[in-house]
């Protein structure tokens, strides 16, 4: 059976972080790579939003209060 395990370490869920939609799977061209981890967006908008303030925006998805989008922050960890 190939299960539903979680993954911590592993893929994040195909929600648009910015919005919360959820994305399609053949849409791979909306994607932003940032401190090691990808991000993908459902809309050209969401992207551009996204990279205005990339560095805002990661910390803020990776402490999301309801935790369902699942991305690491890349500062935990990281010396002071
Ligand atoms: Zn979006």
């Amino acid at each position: 059976m190939n299960g539903m395990r979680s993954n911590p370490s592993g893929r994040y869920r195909p929600i648009c972080p910015m919005c919360g939609r959820r994305l399609e799977a053949n849409r791979d061209a909306l994607t932003i790579v940032f401190m090691g981890q990808e991000y993908r967006f459902c809309s050209q908008q969401c992207q551009e939003h996204f990279a205005r303030m990339p560095e805002r925006h990661i910390v803020q998805l990776a402490h999301e209060p309801s935790g369902c989008l699942g991305y690491p922050c890349p500062y935990d960890g990281l010396p002071r």
